[in-house]
């Protein structure tokens, strides 16, 4: 019986684990019971991570497509001749269109350093990740308030004494230790308000939940900032201090009381004010969550900013219990790892997606993908000949599947390198397998936390197929293309490379699989926080969003109804799927073989629609079907499913034609997006609903299909 410490790789949390290895298979998989919060426990994903190393249906060698794109015709070949198609592809790409036109999207995280600096290697400035259809809107709130991104404020629940979910569902889109802190904390008396348009398991905890109509959260939040600021419930000692253009906000939020969000949200006004005071008692230990997945509504930014700007007046932000300031390792006195991206300069040419240039409000990092895909559509400004969609698949995770196919049909090469078939995997020209998670070591990370630490991903078992770990594919290709110094033999010489100057070494992961960087939790001074914008302070208007156009303080205008016998379509998380990464898992898919529409018992009434029923969802049409959950759990306006059904590929048994895909109902939707935060605007589509009738042709055919 072996232990080993690892990282989860059943979703981009990476919660630490500790992973039993008996005759050389898992025997067991739990939270690393040296971390507290962790509490030895994993979510039901992370529990199901022996499934994945068991999976004989995913990619197990490199292989090279025969057939037309898509058509699903392989051909198995060795490592030197996947990574030689590679490196020749980009090779012939640069030569003729120089090396801006390669580029890369990942799913983000702390594992990126090396191929990143393979494409900074090469000369492009075109990373990308999935951001755009996840969290761009409240990391670009984030900056446009504080001057921080959302990663640079840490929830202090272990402290808090009321938390707020909104665009937020904690226990269902798990993060193992913050859930465990959060329900600690409620039972230490913590209160729970959630502000959602359907009963999330995060609202059926909650002490207040708001059921919301659909598009409105920005209209809501503005009647609790009205309340905050007209029945002075703020913290003014701390507005005094940190808050600019207070006068600004006063007038602009005048109009917008809690009786007239009421008409556009359907909350009752005296529960909003009897929200917002119950807010200010518990203030500055007050967490509203500014949200994660916030790619939502055409000004979902919004939402965000305004969530920033009540925690400010609430005196949260810095504080603890609010939301303090994380800490990098400079910030208790260590050195932090050396980066590989550093051994390259960064490129001088202008990203593709014209962040940077075209739009100066946005930061420039992980740019936007769908903006990417723009210019490989139109060589606008420039073509984008190859990519890498690195753990990554768009074709699953952003609107329009059908036209990115189209886009991509002008690519001279699409490579996936992944550990799991997808959508885009399936349609590339080269694969290259990932190990699974447990089968695969990574290169050290840091979390910056409020007690800052390194840690790596060590593997529990050896590679059951013909996989490589990221540093090994990495280094094939860099060996190839000429990049010599990503090029290892071994990960511990990575490791060395990288912790050179922090004083740690590669056997201090030994004994836990992390290395604390401080003895205990490290709170700024309350009384000198500094910000990151231009004064230093927390910004009503934006410097940065005037400059470029964009309004700090944008008037509320209301949101739209569904048109006449249409619903808006919405999606979320579970918490035993991660996305479609996790549909084929044997062991959660016997917890959830497909997914439901939700509706309301008013929407299902007419169409004679009851729970269980197989509904048709259409979209001028496009058409799937799905079993109905009808439940007074939604506002009316809306359906919902679970996000990452709906899979189509033969090579997945289990998820075949399981369910529906919510991106191929979003008819336009890559050119829907936030123009102030950055994000696809996913949630701004309609789709008419009817019981599906076998006895119909069309019905009859159609079932035929997905179930065949
Ligand atoms: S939340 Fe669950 S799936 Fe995600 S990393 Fe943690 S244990 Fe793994």
């Amino acid at each position: 019986m072996e232990s080993v410490y690892s990282i989860c790789g059943m979703c981009t949390v990476r919660c630490p684990i500790r992973a039993t290895v008996l005759n050389g298979r898992i025997a067991g998989l739990e939270g690393n019971p040296h971390v507290p919060a962790m509490a030895g426990r994993l979510c039901p994903r992370g529990a199901a991570g022996k499934a994945l190393v068991e999976d004989r249906e995913r990619p197990r060698t490199p292989l090279i497509r025969k057939g037309a794109r898509g058509e699903g015709k392989w051909r198995s070949v060795s490592w030197d001749e996947a990574f030689d198609y590679v490196a020749e592809k980009i090779q012939d790409v640069t030569d003729r269109h120089g090396a801006r036109s390669v580029a890369l999207s990942d799913r983000g995280g702390p594992f990126r350093d090396m191929h990143r600096a393979l494409l900074r290697g090469i000369g492009s400035p075109n990373y990308c990740n999935h951001d755009a259809s996840c969290a761009r809107n409240v990391q670009h709130a984030g900056i446009s308030v504080t001057g921080l991104g959302r990663k640079d404020l840490a929830y202090d629940y272990a402290n808090a004494r009321h938390v707020v979910l909104q665009t937020r569902n904690i226990f269902e889109a798990i993060d193992v230790q913050e859930v465990n802190t959060l329900m600690a904390a409620m039972n230490r008396g913590c209160r729970l308000s959630v502000i959602d348009i359907r009963a999330s398991v995060s609202a059926t905890r909650a002490d207040d939940f708001f059921l919301i109509r659909p598009g409105t959260d920005y209209a809501f939040n503005l009647a609790v900032l009205n309340v905050l600021v007209n029945d002075r419930l703020y913290d003014k000692a701390y507005v005094d201090r940190y808050v600019q253009d207070m006068d600004l906000l006063e007038r602009f939020i005048e109009p917008y009381t809690p009786e007239w969000a009421e008409s556009e949200t359907g909350i009752e006004g005296f529960r909003v004010r009897d929200f917002a005071r119950r807010l200010a008692d518990a203030a500055p230990r007050v967490i509203w969550h500014p949200g994660w997945m916030t790619a939502r509504y055409r000004h979902s930014f919004y939402v965000s900013r305004t969530i920033y700007l009540i925690n400010a007046l609430l005196g949260a932000i810095g504080t603890k219990g609010g939301i303090p300031l994380v800490n990098k390792p400079g910030d208790v006195g260590r050195k932090g790892l050396k980066k590989f991206m550093d051994l390259y300069p960064a490129p001088k040419e202008k990203r593709a997606d014209g962040v940077g240039w075209r739009y100066n409000h946005f930061e420039k990092g992980p740019g936007l993908t769908h903006l990417l895909y723009k210019a490989m559509e139109t060589d606008d400004p420039y073509p984008v000949k190859a990519y890498i969609a690195y753990r990554h698949d768009p074709l699953m995770g952003f609107p329009e599947p059908d036209r990115l196919r189209q886009i991509f049909d002008r690519l001279d090469l699409l490579a996936a390198v992944t550990f799991s078939w997808s959508d885009t995997a399936w349609y590339a020209d080269v694969v290259l397998p990932l190990s699974t998670y447990l089968e695969r070591e990574s290169i050290v990370a840091c979390k910056n936390a409020l007690r800052p630490y390194f840690f790596v991903r060590d593997r529990a078992l050896p590679p059951s197929c013909d996989t490589r770990a990221d540093w090994e594919i990495v280094g094939g290709l860099a060996r190839r293309l000429g990049l010599g110094e990503l090029d290892y033999d071994s990960i511990d010489e990575i490791r060395k490379f990288q912790l050179a100057d922090t004083g740690v070494s590669v056997y201090d992961f030994a004994e836990t699989g992390m290395v604390q960087l401080s003895d205990a939790p490290v709170y700024r001074d309350r009384e000198n926080l500094s910000f990151k914008t231009p004064g230093k302070k927390i910004e009503v208007v934006s410097a940065l969003l005037e400059k470029n156009n964009i309004p700090s303080l944008m008037p509320c205008e209301p949101v739209s109804r569904p048109p006449e016998g249409m619903f808006r379509l919405t999606f979320g998380r579970c918490a035993v799927h991660t996305q479609g990464h996790t549909v084929n898992n044997r062991l959660l898919h016997e917890q959830m073989p497909e997914n439901t529409l939700w509706i309301h018992p008013s929407a299902a009434e007419k169409p004679g629609i009851a729970s269980g029923d197989r509904v048709a969802v259409s979209q001028e049409g496009y058409t799937e079907t799905l079993p109905a959950f009808v439940t007074d759990g939604i506002h009316p306006e809306a359906v919902f499913v679970i996000h990452g059904f709906g899979h189509r590929l033969p090579v997945e048994s289990l998820a075949r034609g399981k369910g529906l895909a919510d991106n191929k109902f979003m008819k336009g939707g890559l050119d829907l997006w936030d123009p102030a935060g950055g994000a696809i605007a996913f949630q701004e589509h309609f789709v008419s609903v009817r019981k599906a009738d076998p006895d119909l042709k069309e019905d009859h055919d159609m079932l035929r299909k997905e179930t065949a």
